[in-house]
Protein backbone atom coordinates (compact mmCIF):
# COMPACT_ATOMS: atom_id res chain seq x y z
CA UNK A 1 0.00 0.00 0.00
CA UNK A 2 1.26 3.09 -1.09
CA UNK A 3 2.31 5.22 2.13
CA UNK A 4 0.51 8.55 2.94
CA UNK A 5 1.97 11.79 1.81
CA UNK A 6 4.91 12.95 4.56
CA UNK A 7 6.30 16.80 4.08
CA UNK A 8 9.02 18.24 5.97
CA UNK A 9 10.36 22.00 6.70
CA UNK A 10 13.84 21.22 7.20
CA UNK A 11 15.62 24.70 8.27
CA UNK A 12 19.20 25.18 9.28
CA UNK A 13 19.96 26.90 12.75
CA UNK A 14 22.36 29.00 11.21
CA UNK A 15 20.37 32.51 11.61
CA UNK A 16 16.72 33.78 12.48
CA UNK A 17 13.79 32.37 10.10
CA UNK A 18 12.93 35.34 7.99
CA UNK A 19 9.60 35.74 5.81
CA UNK A 20 11.25 33.32 3.30
CA UNK A 21 11.18 30.67 5.82
CA UNK A 22 7.61 31.34 7.17
CA UNK A 23 6.19 31.09 3.14
CA UNK A 24 8.16 27.83 2.97
CA UNK A 25 7.02 26.15 6.07
CA UNK A 26 3.34 27.45 5.11
CA UNK A 27 3.45 26.32 1.98
CA UNK A 28 4.62 22.51 3.03
CA UNK A 29 1.36 23.27 5.75
CA UNK A 30 -0.94 23.84 3.36
CA UNK A 31 0.41 21.27 0.85
CA UNK A 32 0.14 18.50 3.47
CA UNK A 33 -3.07 19.20 4.40
CA UNK A 34 -4.42 19.08 0.65
CA UNK A 35 -2.68 15.96 -0.18
CA UNK A 36 -4.52 14.64 3.05
CA UNK A 37 -0.96 13.78 4.63
CA UNK A 38 1.18 15.66 7.32
CA UNK A 39 4.88 17.28 7.68
CA UNK A 40 7.31 17.15 9.89
CA UNK A 41 9.87 19.50 11.22
CA UNK A 42 13.76 18.78 11.12
CA UNK A 43 16.87 20.49 11.95
CA UNK A 44 19.66 20.85 9.56
CA UNK A 45 22.62 21.62 12.36
CA UNK A 46 25.53 20.06 10.59
CA UNK A 47 27.23 22.62 10.12
CA UNK A 48 29.52 23.31 13.36
CA UNK A 49 31.00 26.95 12.17
CA UNK A 50 27.11 28.24 12.15
CA UNK A 51 24.50 25.79 14.02
CA UNK A 52 23.88 27.86 17.20
CA UNK A 53 21.52 25.87 19.90
CA UNK A 54 20.11 29.64 20.76
CA UNK A 55 18.75 29.78 16.82
CA UNK A 56 17.42 26.00 17.70
CA UNK A 57 15.16 27.51 20.00
CA UNK A 58 14.18 30.54 18.03
CA UNK A 59 13.10 28.37 15.24
CA UNK A 60 10.64 26.53 17.65
CA UNK A 61 9.32 29.97 19.13
CA UNK A 62 9.15 31.29 15.70
CA UNK A 63 7.12 28.49 14.21
CA UNK A 64 4.68 28.12 17.29
CA UNK A 65 3.99 31.44 17.07
CA UNK A 66 2.81 31.37 13.38
CA UNK A 67 0.72 28.59 14.45
CA UNK A 68 2.16 25.53 13.08
CA UNK A 69 2.59 22.44 14.52
CA UNK A 70 4.41 19.26 14.15
CA UNK A 71 5.12 15.97 15.41
CA UNK A 72 8.04 15.24 18.37
CA UNK A 73 10.53 14.36 18.68
CA UNK A 74 12.33 16.32 15.55
CA UNK A 75 15.25 14.83 13.93
CA UNK A 76 18.10 16.84 14.65
CA UNK A 77 20.80 15.84 11.74
CA UNK A 78 23.80 16.75 14.26
CA UNK A 79 22.99 14.19 16.50
CA UNK A 80 22.84 11.49 13.40
CA UNK A 81 26.51 11.67 12.31
CA UNK A 82 27.16 7.82 12.60
CA UNK A 83 24.15 7.30 10.52
CA UNK A 84 25.81 9.57 7.65
CA UNK A 85 28.99 7.88 8.35
CA UNK A 86 27.47 4.35 7.36
CA UNK A 87 26.12 5.79 3.91
CA UNK A 88 29.04 7.46 3.02
CA UNK A 89 31.05 3.85 3.84
CA UNK A 90 28.36 2.28 1.30
CA UNK A 91 29.34 5.20 -1.35
CA UNK A 92 33.49 4.39 -0.21
CA UNK A 93 32.63 0.29 -0.43
CA UNK A 94 31.95 0.74 -4.22
CA UNK A 95 35.03 2.87 -4.87
CA UNK A 96 33.02 5.81 -5.43
CA UNK A 97 34.71 8.11 -3.06
CA UNK A 98 38.28 9.71 -2.83
CA UNK A 99 39.74 11.82 -0.60
CA UNK A 100 40.48 15.68 -1.58
CA UNK A 101 43.33 18.15 0.67
CA UNK A 102 42.62 21.34 -1.41
CA UNK A 103 42.14 23.90 0.30
CA UNK A 104 39.27 26.33 -1.43
CA UNK A 105 41.96 28.66 -2.60
CA UNK A 106 43.75 26.00 -4.79
CA UNK A 107 40.09 24.78 -5.79
CA UNK A 108 39.53 28.37 -6.91
CA UNK A 109 42.75 28.26 -8.82
CA UNK A 110 42.82 25.46 -10.35
CA UNK A 111 39.09 25.87 -11.79
CA UNK A 112 39.95 27.91 -14.55
CA UNK A 113 36.72 30.21 -14.34
CA UNK A 114 34.48 27.03 -14.45
CA UNK A 115 31.85 27.76 -11.95
CA UNK A 116 29.22 25.16 -10.79
CA UNK A 117 25.25 26.45 -10.86
CA UNK A 118 25.94 28.22 -7.25
CA UNK A 119 28.13 30.23 -8.56
CA UNK A 120 30.90 27.76 -7.17
CA UNK A 121 34.08 26.91 -8.83
CA UNK A 122 34.31 23.83 -9.77
CA UNK A 123 36.40 21.44 -8.62
CA UNK A 124 38.36 20.08 -11.38
CA UNK A 125 39.13 16.51 -9.77
CA UNK A 126 42.88 17.07 -8.91
CA UNK A 127 43.23 14.75 -6.00
CA UNK A 128 41.91 12.11 -7.62
CA UNK A 129 45.34 11.60 -9.68
CA UNK A 130 46.87 10.75 -6.47
CA UNK A 131 48.28 7.59 -5.97
CA UNK A 132 47.94 5.21 -2.48
CA UNK A 133 51.10 5.99 -1.24
CA UNK A 134 50.45 10.13 -1.58
CA UNK A 135 47.27 9.96 -0.19
CA UNK A 136 48.67 7.46 3.08
CA UNK A 137 51.51 10.10 3.62
CA UNK A 138 49.02 13.14 3.24
CA UNK A 139 46.53 11.09 5.91
CA UNK A 140 48.94 10.30 7.98
CA UNK A 141 50.88 14.10 7.89
CA UNK A 142 47.57 15.17 9.21
CA UNK A 143 46.34 17.05 6.33
CA UNK A 144 42.79 17.75 6.50
CA UNK A 145 40.64 15.36 3.64
CA UNK A 146 37.19 16.03 2.50
CA UNK A 147 35.65 13.00 0.74
CA UNK A 148 34.48 13.59 -2.79
CA UNK A 149 32.13 11.45 -4.82
CA UNK A 150 33.64 10.60 -8.20
CA UNK A 151 30.50 11.55 -10.25
CA UNK A 152 31.72 10.75 -13.60
CA UNK A 153 32.29 6.78 -12.59
CA UNK A 154 28.40 7.12 -10.60
CA UNK A 155 26.86 7.93 -13.26
CA UNK A 156 28.38 5.32 -15.71
CA UNK A 157 26.97 3.21 -12.94
CA UNK A 158 23.29 4.85 -13.25
CA UNK A 159 22.68 5.81 -16.71
CA UNK A 160 20.67 9.03 -17.08
CA UNK A 161 18.08 9.56 -14.04
CA UNK A 162 15.40 11.39 -13.82
CA UNK A 163 13.19 12.67 -11.19
CA UNK A 164 9.52 14.11 -10.50
CA UNK A 165 8.12 17.56 -9.97
CA UNK A 166 4.76 18.71 -8.47
CA UNK A 167 3.17 21.95 -8.71
CA UNK A 168 0.20 21.99 -5.88
CA UNK A 169 -1.50 25.36 -6.46
CA UNK A 170 -2.25 25.92 -9.26
CA UNK A 171 -1.87 22.38 -9.57
CA UNK A 172 -0.34 20.91 -12.55
CA UNK A 173 0.73 17.90 -14.22
CA UNK A 174 3.92 15.85 -12.90
CA UNK A 175 6.74 17.14 -14.98
CA UNK A 176 9.55 14.39 -15.54
CA UNK A 177 12.95 16.64 -15.45
CA UNK A 178 16.64 14.53 -16.38
CA UNK A 179 19.23 15.28 -13.52
CA UNK A 180 22.15 16.50 -14.45
CA UNK A 181 24.75 15.74 -11.67
CA UNK A 182 27.81 15.82 -13.70
CA UNK A 183 27.14 19.91 -13.55
CA UNK A 184 28.31 19.78 -10.36
CA UNK A 185 31.88 18.10 -10.58
CA UNK A 186 32.63 16.13 -7.45
CA UNK A 187 31.14 16.85 -4.86
CA UNK A 188 31.64 16.82 -1.41
CA UNK A 189 30.34 13.63 0.94
CA UNK A 190 32.15 14.39 3.84
CA UNK A 191 33.61 17.81 4.82
CA UNK A 192 36.42 18.30 6.91
CA UNK A 193 35.00 19.54 9.34
CA UNK A 194 32.27 17.28 10.38
CA UNK A 195 31.49 13.63 8.28
CA UNK A 196 29.00 14.78 6.11
CA UNK A 197 27.66 17.50 3.54
CA UNK A 198 23.96 18.87 2.98
CA UNK A 199 23.84 16.66 0.11
CA UNK A 200 24.26 13.27 2.47
CA UNK A 201 22.55 14.55 5.34
CA UNK A 202 19.48 15.67 3.43
CA UNK A 203 19.21 12.69 1.28
CA UNK A 204 19.61 9.79 3.85
CA UNK A 205 17.50 11.92 6.63
CA UNK A 206 14.39 12.11 3.58
CA UNK A 207 14.73 8.52 3.09
CA UNK A 208 14.79 7.86 6.91
CA UNK A 209 11.68 9.82 7.38
CA UNK A 210 9.99 8.33 4.71
CA UNK A 211 9.35 11.81 2.78
CA UNK A 212 7.40 11.36 0.39
CA UNK A 213 7.02 15.25 -1.14
CA UNK A 214 9.91 17.08 -0.60
CA UNK A 215 9.20 20.98 -1.06
CA UNK A 216 11.21 23.59 -0.97
CA UNK A 217 12.66 26.77 -2.63
CA UNK A 218 13.54 27.38 -6.29
CA UNK A 219 17.38 28.04 -5.44
CA UNK A 220 17.31 24.61 -4.01
CA UNK A 221 16.28 23.25 -7.25
CA UNK A 222 19.15 22.45 -9.35
CA UNK A 223 20.75 20.47 -5.96
CA UNK A 224 18.42 17.92 -7.01
CA UNK A 225 20.35 16.69 -9.49
CA UNK A 226 23.08 15.53 -6.70
CA UNK A 227 20.57 13.98 -4.49
CA UNK A 228 18.59 12.08 -7.19
CA UNK A 229 22.33 10.13 -7.69
CA UNK A 230 22.67 9.89 -4.19
CA UNK A 231 19.43 7.92 -3.75
CA UNK A 232 19.97 6.05 -6.57
CA UNK A 233 23.39 4.98 -5.10
CA UNK A 234 22.34 4.03 -1.68
CA UNK A 235 19.22 2.51 -2.89
CA UNK A 236 16.72 4.66 -1.53
CA UNK A 237 13.46 5.21 -3.13
CA UNK A 238 13.55 8.75 -4.66
CA UNK A 239 10.27 11.59 -3.29
CA UNK A 240 8.22 13.76 -5.65
CA UNK A 241 9.35 17.57 -5.80
CA UNK A 242 8.11 21.06 -5.54
CA UNK A 243 9.52 24.22 -5.86
CA UNK A 244 7.91 27.06 -4.40
CA UNK A 245 8.61 31.04 -5.28
CA UNK A 246 11.29 32.75 -3.43
CA UNK A 247 10.11 36.05 -0.65
CA UNK A 248 12.03 38.91 -2.31
CA UNK A 249 12.91 41.93 -0.35
CA UNK A 250 12.22 45.40 -1.47
CA UNK A 251 15.10 45.31 -3.82
CA UNK A 252 13.67 42.11 -5.28
CA UNK A 253 17.25 39.98 -4.09
CA UNK A 254 16.29 36.85 -1.86
CA UNK A 255 15.95 36.88 1.39
CA UNK A 256 19.12 35.61 3.63
CA UNK A 257 20.34 35.42 7.32
CA UNK A 258 23.63 36.23 5.70
CA UNK A 259 22.39 39.75 4.45
CA UNK A 260 20.45 40.66 7.48
CA UNK A 261 17.23 40.63 5.98
CA UNK A 262 14.25 41.38 8.30
CA UNK A 263 13.59 38.55 10.43
CA UNK A 264 10.52 37.07 12.37
CA UNK A 265 11.22 38.24 15.49
CA UNK A 266 12.13 41.64 14.22
CA UNK A 267 8.90 42.12 12.47
CA UNK A 268 7.01 40.83 15.79
CA UNK A 269 8.73 43.20 17.95
CA UNK A 270 7.74 45.89 15.48
CA UNK A 271 4.30 44.71 15.85
CA UNK A 272 3.51 42.42 13.40
CA UNK A 273 0.93 39.74 14.09
CA UNK A 274 1.72 36.28 13.14
CA UNK A 275 -2.33 36.48 11.19
CA UNK A 276 -0.52 39.39 9.31
CA UNK A 277 2.40 37.50 8.78
CA UNK A 278 0.51 34.95 7.60
CA UNK A 279 -1.74 37.03 5.08
CA UNK A 280 1.14 39.42 4.03
CA UNK A 281 2.60 35.76 2.61
CA UNK A 282 -0.82 34.89 0.47
CA UNK A 283 -1.78 32.87 3.81
N1 LIG B 1 18.42 23.08 5.50
C1 LIG B 1 18.32 23.69 4.21
C2 LIG B 1 18.27 25.20 4.36
O1 LIG B 1 17.88 25.69 5.40
C3 LIG B 1 17.12 23.30 3.39
C4 LIG B 1 16.88 21.85 3.34
C5 LIG B 1 16.25 21.29 2.10
O2 LIG B 1 15.12 21.65 1.74
O3 LIG B 1 16.88 20.47 1.51
O4 LIG B 1 18.60 25.88 3.42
Amino acid sequence: MPSKPILRFAPSPNGFLHLGHAYSALVVERWAKQLGGSWILRIEDIDPGRSKPEFVTAIFEDLHWLGLKWPEPVMVQSQRLETYKAAAGQLAAVGLLYPCFCTRAEIRGASNGQTDPDGAPLYPGTCKALSNVQIKQKLEAGIPAQYRLDTGKALEKTGMLTFTVVQPTPLKRPKITYAKPERWGDVVIQRKDTPTSYHLAVVVDDASQNITHVTRGRDLEAVTDIHILLQFLLGLTSPLYTFHKLILDDKKSKLSKSRDSQSLRDLREEGWTAKAVRARLGF
